[in-house]
This record gives structure tokens, C-alpha cells and sequence, in this order.
């Protein structure tokens, strides 16, 4: 395996975690933690004033988180490339690597696994914390519903990711617990964007959205349209679509 394409990408692919990306990881880690303080805060107290609206709102915010992941995904993986400035080696770099060797993802330590997703919801958790629901207002219920757990979600998306690569039985219990409710992805669920023609069930963090999107042909009219706009070919420089091919193919 030592001097296979495939290993010697995932290597390149890997060593693109640098250490400045982790002290990112770590710093944007941080502020999320500290602004979804600010937020929940201020959030729960109006889910015991008006507990079905904000629910209806959780739910929207469940399946809004959802989507987002599946569309981060298959940006990803579809558009751009590694050398692309900031988004292609934090963002871009990690899902080649998955599917050059979707293992990996479980070998990843807490940070190298929530970093670059605690990033990604900073421009969602930011004006969620300075969000002052009025619970008079349904609309703003609503909403503080939504923000909750879109914002509990997504930075946990490839830590649901990651579970859904792992043994059922080595997930820590709360994951079990989410995993086995249906709340959260499970592993056949996501099993099906790992295998021919790899451009299905794009969505990681409960995987709902994935049959309807993947019927309609959601993706694949995306991907039309940024073509017709920008002339882009999808996955034009998608190494791991390439090896993850090949290893089908042995
Ligand atoms: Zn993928
Ligand atoms: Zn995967």
C-alpha cells in the first residue's frame, strides 16, 4: 500500500493539517463556546414561554442543519480544490482526504474533528448571541427555535460524521443514544455517498434530507446550473473521487 496513489494522497492530503489551522481550530472553538453561552442564555428562557412554537422552530433548524452540511459537503467535494486560499486546505483538503481514506476521520483527535465546524457556524452563533427573542412575537420564537439547534448541530456535524465511521459500539453513549433515536446519522444511512457513483447522501448530520434531495436530483441541478453560470466541471479535480474509484474498482 506504501506506494499506492491512494496512500501517498492521503499522506499529501493529511500533512495539509498544519498547526496554524489547529491554533485556528482551537481559537474559533473557543469563541464559539463562549457566544453560544451568550446565546443559549438568552434562547432557553423563551422555550418555557412558548414551548410549542420554539420546538416547531427547533425543527427547522434540525432539518436547516442538515441541509447546510450536505451542502458544505458537496461543495466540497464537487467544487474547487486544495490549493484554493483559506477554504481549501481547511475545508476542501478535509473531505478529499475522507474519501481517499474514510477511516481517517475516525483517527481525528476532538479538535481536528469540530475545529473547522466550530468555524463554519461563527457567522450563524455571531448574531444568534446578540438575538434578544421577543416572546410576544411568534416569528422571533420561531426563529430562536431554529438558531438553537442549527447552532447546537452544525459545529458537531463531523463528530456525527465520525460516528457514522465507527463500530456502533465504540460511539460514546450519547452518541449511541442519538444515533439509535434516528436523531442523528447513522451508518448505512451514510454508507451510500461511499460507494458508485459517490454523488449521493451528501448530508452528515442527521442524514434527513438525503432521500429527497438525492430524488429530486437536488445536486445534480446544482451542479448544472454553476456550470451553465461559471463553466465549471463538477469534480474536475476530485483526487479523492479518483482513488476512492479505483479502490472500488480492486
Ligand atoms: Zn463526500
Ligand atoms: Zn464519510
Amino acid at each position: 500500500m506504501a506506494d499506492t496513489f491512494e496512500h501517498r494522497s492521503a499522506q499529501e492530503l493529511a500533512a495539509g493539517y498544519k498547526m496554524s489551522h489547529r491554533v485556528a481550530e482551537i481559537i474559533a472553538m473557543v469563541t464559539y463556546a463562549t457566544l453560544a453561552g451568550i446565546m443559549y442564555y438568552h434562547l432557553v428562557p423563551v422555550a418555557g414561554t412558548r414551548p410549542i412554537t420554539f420546538v416547531i422552530g427547533a425543527l427547522a433548524g434540525y432539518f436547516a442543519a442538515d441541509f447546510v452540511s450536505g451542502f458544505v459537503h458537496w461543495f466540497c467535494d464537487t467544487w474547487g480544490s486544495v490549493e484554493w486560499p483559506v477554504v481549501g486546505p481547511v475545508f476542501i483538503r478535509t473531505f478529499r482526504e475522507h474519501h481517499v481514506d474514510p477511516d481517517s476521520i475516525t483517527r481525528h483527535d476532538f479538535v481536528e474533528t469540530n475545529g473547522a465546524s466550530c468555524m463554519a457556524v461563527l457567522p450563524a452563533v455571531l448574531p444568534g448571541a446578540l438575538f434578544r427573542p421577543d416572546p410576544s412575537s411568534t416569528l422571533q420564537v420561531l426563529l430562536a427555535g431554529a438558531i438553537a439547534t442549527f447552532c447546537a448541530l452544525i459545529p458537531f456535524t463531523t463528530q456525527t460524521h465520525k460516528w457514522a465511521h465507527m463500530k456502533i459500539d465504540e460511539v460514546s453513549l450519547l452518541g449511541r443514544f442519538l444515533i439509535k433515536s434516528g436523531i442523528l446519522l447513522n451508518h448505512d444511512e451514510h454508507d451510500r455517498h461511499h460507494h458508485a457513483p459517490f454523488t449521493v447522501g451528501y448530508c452528515i448530520t442527521s442524514g434527513r434530507c438525503n432521500k429527497l434531495l438525492d430524488r429530486v436530483g437536488f445536486w445534480r441541478i446544482a451542479e448544472r446550473v454553476i456550470t451553465r453560470v461559471t463553466g465549471a466541471i463538477p469534480r474536475e479535480d476530485d483526487i479523492g473521487r479518483r482513488a476512492a474509484e479505483r479502490i472500488a474498482a480492486e
